[in-house]
């Protein structure tokens, strides 16, 4: 799950990392008072979207007047914001950050997140601040400095200078050097405490005060620690999230939407992964990943056929099914009933495998709909592949 800058930063402050003072707003009015109280030389309003790049698609503005305060808000709310990061459809802002504006000296980036190779916590920091740290790490990839941190001991204030060093920081602002080894040892904390999967600052200013302030915030949470965290889930902003997954969430279906056209039905992530490989072998691509689960019922089948064909783009559906701990025939009466209930108009190929599955196919035959059955897998994928034509 991600949240917006401004509860990035409500985080980074409980934490002891130093943020700039802002506010959340949602209206020009509730800015406009806001600014009042803010009264600084430089007022930032920022949009919040969960996507980077804002500022220069224009989501990001400095203003000296109050008064120009609620006339951004204005322009900026309700506004469709494209960035690198959200795609061409962009996404529409309902909420802004006004805070006070930083005098920079100098950017850096910083980050920490989980090296799937060594499944340690792994701080990666910068010099290139502000920049896109992925064109940074392509280019100049000797700019890009990395530290491991050992669980068994967790952060130590060597792991901060051994990057302050490596940045430079004594030739930069010497005077910055421990309060950035504090606040590497604050992220670290914030990242296990609240079962972080990503935390990035970019980009981390060294002022003209010679202070260090998380200028940007961006915290992703591992889902599966969700649970524990009541604070950070009551941060979820459902209009950032594929409205498809949030349905698929509350049915408990493992479903990620993708840009294909054909949509899959499978049970057991490998066998989706595998199904998915097979339409791309057959010259097509999937529309979504989804897995109802290996003891998947009659209703979570419904439940996976409602979410596939509120996808505008699924032009035929495929269903993989192998009857391990699911018997066929079950599969196939929640096929039936589902296909029934919401009128299906795309081609639709079922593979059934498994236990019972001859019972199953017989029934999906005998039942009147417009359906193929198959029971071999690429034979099936041939099927709807032909049935709704190759992708370009
Ligand atoms: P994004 O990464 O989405 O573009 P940022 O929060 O990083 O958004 O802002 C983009 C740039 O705007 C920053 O790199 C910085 O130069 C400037 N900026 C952002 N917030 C402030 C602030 N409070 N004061 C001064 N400059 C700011
Ligand atoms: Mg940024």
């Amino acid at each position: 799950m991600n949240v917006h800058e401004f509860q990035a930063k409500q985080l980074f402050a409980q934490f002891g990392v130093p943020v700039l003072r802002g506010k959340e707003v949602k209206t020009p009015k509730a800015a406009s008072q806001w600014a009042a109280k803010l009264n600084t030389p430089v007022y930032v309003v920022k949009a919040q979207i969960h996507a980077g790049g804002r500022g220069k698609a224009g989501g990001v503005k400095l203003v000296k007047e109050q008064s120009q305060v609620p006339e951004i808000a204005k322009e900026l709310l309700g506004k469709v914001l494209v960035t690198h990061q959200t795609g061409p459809k962009g996404r529409k802002v309902r909420r802004l950050l006004v805070e006070e504006g930083a005098n920079i000296a100098k950017e850096l980036y910083l980050s920490l997140l989980v090296d799937r190779d060594t499944g340690w916590v792994v701080f990666i920091a910068s010099t290139e601040g502000g920049m896109e740290i992925e064109e940074v790490a392509a280019k100049t990839p000797e700019k890009i400095i990395k530290e491991a941190i050992d669980p068994a001991v967790g952060y130590q204030g060597y792991n901060g200078r051994n990057i302050a060093f490596a940045l430079g920081l004594q030739q930069i602002e010497p005077a910055v050097i421990n309060p950035f080894v504090q606040m590497l040892g604050n992220l670290y904390r914030l990242f296990m405490e609240k079962n972080c999967a990503l935390v990035e600052i970019n980009p981390l200013v060294i002022t003209k005060e010679k202070t260090l302030i998380a200028l940007d915030g961006k915290v992703s949470f591992d889902d599966n620690g969700l649970f524990k965290h009541a604070d950070v889930q009551k941060m979820r902003d459902l209009h950032e999230e594929e409205p498809l997954e949030i349905e698929a969430g509350k049915n408990n279906l493992n479903y990620v939407k993708l840009d294909g056209n054909i949509g899959c039905m499978v049970n057991g992530a490998g066998l989706a992964m595998a199904t998915m490989d097979v339409i791309k072998l057959a010259g097509s691509e999937p529309a979504n990943f989804l897995d109802v689960g290996g003891g998947a019922t009659k209703e979570t089948v419904a439940a996976g056929f409602r979410i596939l064909l509120k996808d505008k783009n699924v032009k035929g559906i495929f269903i993989n099914i192998f009857g391990g701990i699911v018997r066929c025939e079950r599969i196939a009466h929640g096929v039936i009933e589902a296909a029934k209930e919401v009128k299906l108009k795309v081609p639709l190929v079922v593979r059934l495998q498994g236990t019972n599955a001859e019972e199953g196919r017989k029934l999906l035959v005998e039942s009147g709909l417009k359906l193929d059955v198959a029971d071999d897998l690429w034979e099936a994928a041939q099927k709807i592949v032909g049935m709704t034509g190759k992708a370009a």
